[in-house]
């Protein structure tokens, strides 16, 4: 089962595309960009406006759904 995730309105400060929010357990929320793979905390980002960073630990399987999740989302 996939976990949760949502694209949101919020944008990557680094190339602009919508950032994903994916649900990596119950009490886990991470925001990544699809293109960089930057991530953060949600709560971080999205409450205090931190930065996607570079260094954030995303579990491999994880990585590779954002990239799935990007390539089939729904185009205009
Ligand atoms: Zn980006």
């Amino acid at each position: 089962m996939e976990p949760f995730h949502a694209f949101l309105t919020i944008k990557c400060s680094h190339c602009a595309t919508p950032l994903l929010r994916i649900g990596l357990s119950q009490n886990s929320d991470i925001v990544v960009c699809p293109i960089c793979l930057k991530a953060g905390s949600y709560d971080d980002v999205l409450e205090e406006g931190a930065e996607l960073s570079d260094g954030y630990d995303v579990p491999a399987g994880t990585q590779e759904l954002v990239r799935r999740l990007w390539a089939n989302r729904a185009t205009p």
